[in-house]
C-alpha cells in the first residue's frame, strides 16, 4: 500500500535527497540517537521536539 516509506523520525515524506530520511535534520538526529545511546545519558533528552508536531 505504501509505495515509499515515510521519515523514520518524524513520518513526513522522506526526501531523496536525504533518504531514508526527510532531511539532514532528520538525519543527523538519527546519528544523535546513536550517540546518545553510546553515551547512555540519564532521564530524558532535552530537545525541542517541533519535528513530531504532525499529529493534524
Ligand atoms: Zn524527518
Amino acid at each position: 500500500m505504501t509505495k515509499s516509506r515515510p521519515c523514520p523520525i518524524c513520518r513526513k515524506p522522506r526526501s531523496e535527497e536525504f533518504a531514508p530520511f526527510c532531511s539532514a535534520r532528520c538525519r543527523d538526529r538519527d546519528l544523535a540517537s546513536w550517540f546518545n545511546e553510546g553515551y547512555a545519558i540519564p532521564g530524558p533528552a532535552v530537545e525541542p521536539e517541533d519535528e513530531l508536531r504532525d499529529e493534524d
